[in-house]
């Protein structure tokens, strides 16, 4: 007997506790049981359809199920599942390691493996404050962040990060950041370009920066897009500066592309928009393609040499989690990068963006829509109560949760962050899904602002 969407509902609601969800909604907002995915589609035990528009949160770069993906992953697991990566090591690690120092911008060459997106910004933020200890700087301990930044949810992560959601309930048990204004260009003025406004918003973290630089490990942002903060952009002027100006004052600039990586952007990391090489540099989500929790952090020689050193001198770097570099996850990420390579993807993608565009320009005339802002793969939709005062809608109102379950009753897969309606969708996304995708946005935004 096949099963039914129902008959899993009740089974889920029974023992598990869903992420980032209030689970007494599911009262009245049915879970969707998925059963199966076949490229953007996903499918429910009643025969649903859905187009996953968000990528399945950012993840899912080339469908679900993809047949050279899975080939790539099925024949690792027949090979190795699994192995510590401490003392040991093995082929997908050593393959991936090489294939990202090749792609990655120059003067990376370290890659230090780890398992999510969080812990790679946790251990980024411990190399970068152990590199200064190791050379001499203890006084240096601090973190400068953006305003509206996201860098996961984990303790340390959490406190790099400014979305208040996500950060306020725990704020007791967090290490204090420095925040700095965010060069989010949704603030701009009428008539101000991107271009101006972040570099105009660039001279308040100068300001700051050259003030504490002493006491300063790094500054963490996610570049050109801060993606959970509502997919809120900004020029890459700003990446620049940002990086001109850690140079000058020894301090290390983080760049998180573990949302904006693997094309998001258009480029294949967003760093490339501004030219710059990072100091750290966070990987995961599309890193597999979407399919395993992976992550890594990529560093210069510069840092890495700061660690080596005799045992007697306990200069080592201390994180190991136990997954570290799996070797399936390892072989998913190989066969994506092969897809990249194969199918001139970033070139491809070009086209596919100005299909989003073009599909989604409209909505800049609706009366309850303040902009609609793209970066490459990425289009997010601002709605709002009043357009020309821009007055965002109570968050008590949940708007977007109308958006959310009108896209449900007709095969799209939205997810609103607030206000903000976006479309992330996988790259083997077609010109129809998108026209379909925009047409069930555009419908839910009017229903979501109707009174
Ligand atoms: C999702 C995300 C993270 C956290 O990754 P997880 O794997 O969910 O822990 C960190 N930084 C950015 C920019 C993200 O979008």
């Amino acid at each position: 007997m096949s099963l039914s969407n129902k008959e899993l509902i009740e089974r889920d609601l029974r023992t598990l506790w869903h992420p980032c969800t209030q689970m007494k909604d599911h009262e009245w907002l049915p879970l969707v049981p998925i059963k199966s995915g076949k490229g953007v589609w996903l499918q429910d035990f009643d025969g649903n359809r859905y187009i996953d528009a968000i990528s399945s949160w950012w993840v899912n770069l080339f469908g679900h199920a993809n047949p050279r993906i899975n080939q790539a992953v099925k024949h690792q697991l027949d090979e190795l599942e699994h192995v510590l990566l401490a003392g040991f090591s093995h082929q997908p690690a050593i393959e991936l390691a090489e294939r990202l120092i090749q792609l990655a911008p120059a003067g990376l060459t370290r890659c230090f493996y780890v398992d999510n997106g969080s812990s790679a910004v946790e251990a980024a933020l411990k190399m970068s404050f152990h590199y200064w200890l190791n050379c001499g700087k203890p006084q240096k301990t601090r973190f400068v962040t953006l305003q509206n930044s996201y860098h996961g949810e984990t303790l340390g992560a959490l406190a790099v990060g400014d979305v208040a959601l996500y950060k306020e309930t725990y704020k007791p048990l967090l290490m204090e950041a420095i925040t700095a204004p965010s060069p989010d260009c949704y603030y701009r003025e009428s008539g101000e370009s991107w271009h101006d406004y972040s570099l105009r918003q660039f001279d308040s973290m100068a300001e700051l920066l050259r003030k504490q630089a002493d006491s300063v490990c790094a500054v963490i942002v996610e570049p050109l897009v801060q993606c959970a903060g509502g997919m809120r952009m900004y020029h890459p002027v700003y990446l620049s500066r940002l990086r001109s100006l850690c140079d000058e004052l020894d301090v290390h600039l983080i760049a998180d592309e573990i949302a904006v990586g693997f094309g998001r952007t258009g480029t294949l990391f967003a760093c490339e928009q501004a030219d710059i090489t990072p100091d750290l540099m966070c990987l995961s989500k599309g890193l597999t393609g979407g399919y395993l929790p992976l992550s890594l952090v990529l560093a210069p020689d510069k840092i890495y040499q700061a660690f080596y050193d005799d045992y007697s001198k306990l200069n080592a770097f201390l994180q190991s989690h136990s997954y570290t570099g799996n070797p399936l996850g390892c072989s998913a990420a190989l066969a994506t990068l092969d897809i990249f390579q194969q199918d001139q993807v970033i070139q491809k993608n070009q086209h596919l963006s100005k299909k989003l565009r073009d599909a989604t320009v409209h909505l800049n005339d609706h009366p309850h829509v303040a902009e609609v802002r793209q970066q490459g793969m990425i289009v997010a939709v601002e709605m709002v109560k009043n357009k020309s005062a821009r007055t965002a809608y109570a968050w008590q109102e949940r708007r977007g949760l109308t958006v959310y379950q009108h896209a449900l009753k007709n095969q799209a897969l939205l997810r609103p962050l607030g206000n903000v309606c976006y479309l992330m969708p996988p790259y083997v996304i077609n010109e129809e899904e998108i026209d379909h995708l925009a047409r069930v946005l555009t419908e839910g935004i009017d229903l979501a602002t109707k009174e």
